[in-house]
């Protein structure tokens, strides 16, 4: 990108805000056909979802002045068939120009288990999802001769956290040094040297996941997994971006989880409740405050 483009894409954010929010809605899946279950998530365009209380249809006298549908406006909005490319092109395509400028980029899928997360991010190996499609076009865009791309994946389960592409290393800490910056010593780190490569140890880490059955979702996955995609200009660590499958939220009594799962679910809703924190704080501007 150049100066004037820059500076005009930096006016652009100053403006906007720095936290872009999309939501994409799933089909229905086979369960929830074969039980009939009540739809109840419309998008209405690419912007805007309608929300349909179920108790519309049900007649209760008792409730019948209640509101029973809402529409909410996001940044961008998916219905249940679109492709990761029309996702990829209208949320996580723009990145890619900011990054190869050195700012630094999160992109996470938050939602309840079963919601379609990990669809979103990682697909599959026939249908890729955010995460290949993401790190494809960053190395599309850049000048092998100018830039490398390294590539770290690690998954954080029950707060102990695990390097995907290095399962021999066993349990990671989470170290700050002194000018702030989170690392965990010891994670590894992958050189990309083409997009071939970059699906291939995606699909080696996915691989190795935690992953256990709940009744929300057959192949819940259990733990946060955390790509890191660093761009090095020259040998100088230039611009980084994070894609996160988070793990889902949830209520113990939807997925029908007892002893072990339901450890599992508390260490996942404190962790997001620790993520709503910051969002939060990062969005009321209220600088300088200490999360905990
Ligand atoms: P989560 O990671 O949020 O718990 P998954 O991504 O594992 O949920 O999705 C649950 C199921 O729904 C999976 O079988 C997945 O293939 C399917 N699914 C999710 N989103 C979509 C979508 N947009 N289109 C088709 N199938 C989807
Ligand atoms: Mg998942």
């Amino acid at each position: 990108m150049r100066g004037a483009e820059l500076k005009r894409n930096m006016n652009e954010i100053e403006k906007r805000g720095f936290v872009c929010v999309a939501v994409r809605v799933r089909p229905l899946n086979e369960t929830e056909k074969t039980k009939k279950a009540f739809q109840c998530v419309y998008s209405l365009d690419n912007q805007r979802v309608l929300l349909v209380d179920p108790e519309k249809f049900e007649n209760n006298i008792l409730r019948q002045n209640r509101q029973h549908e809402r529409q909410f406006s996001y940044d961008a909005a998916f219905g249940p068939n679109t492709s990761h490319d029309e996702v990829h092109a209208a949320t996580t395509a723009p990145l890619i120009d900011y990054v190869v400028s050195g700012f630094n980029a999160t992109v996470f899928a938050y939602g309840a288990t079963g919601a379609g997360k990990t669809y979103t991010m990682i697909g599959t190996k026939e249908n890729p999802g955010l995460m290949t499609l993401l790190t494809k076009s960053l190395y599309e865009k850049i000048n092998p001769d100018e830039y490398t791309v390294y590539l770290s994946y690690l998954e954080v389960y029950n707060e102990i956290i695990k390097d995907l592409l290095n399962p021999s290393a066993g349990i990671l800490e989470l170290l700050e040094d002194d000018k702030g910056n989170v690392q965990v010593p010891g994670l590894s780190r992958v050189k990309a040297p083409n997009t071939i490569k970059i699906r291939q140890i995606l699909q080696e880490g996915n691989a190795r996941r935690t992953q256990e059955a709940t009744a929300a979702n057959k192949v819940s996955s259990r733990s946060h997994a955390l790509l890191q995609v660093t761009l090095y200009k020259h040998a100088v660590q230039h611009g980084k971006l994070f894609l996160i499958d988070l793990a889902g939220s949830e209520r113990a009594s939807n997925t029908l989880n007892r002893g072990k799962r339901l450890k599992e679910g508390a260490a996942i809703n404190r962790s997001l409740l620790a993520l709503g924190n910051v969002i939060n704080s990062l969005s009321s501007g209220n600088k300088g405050r200490y999360i905990a």
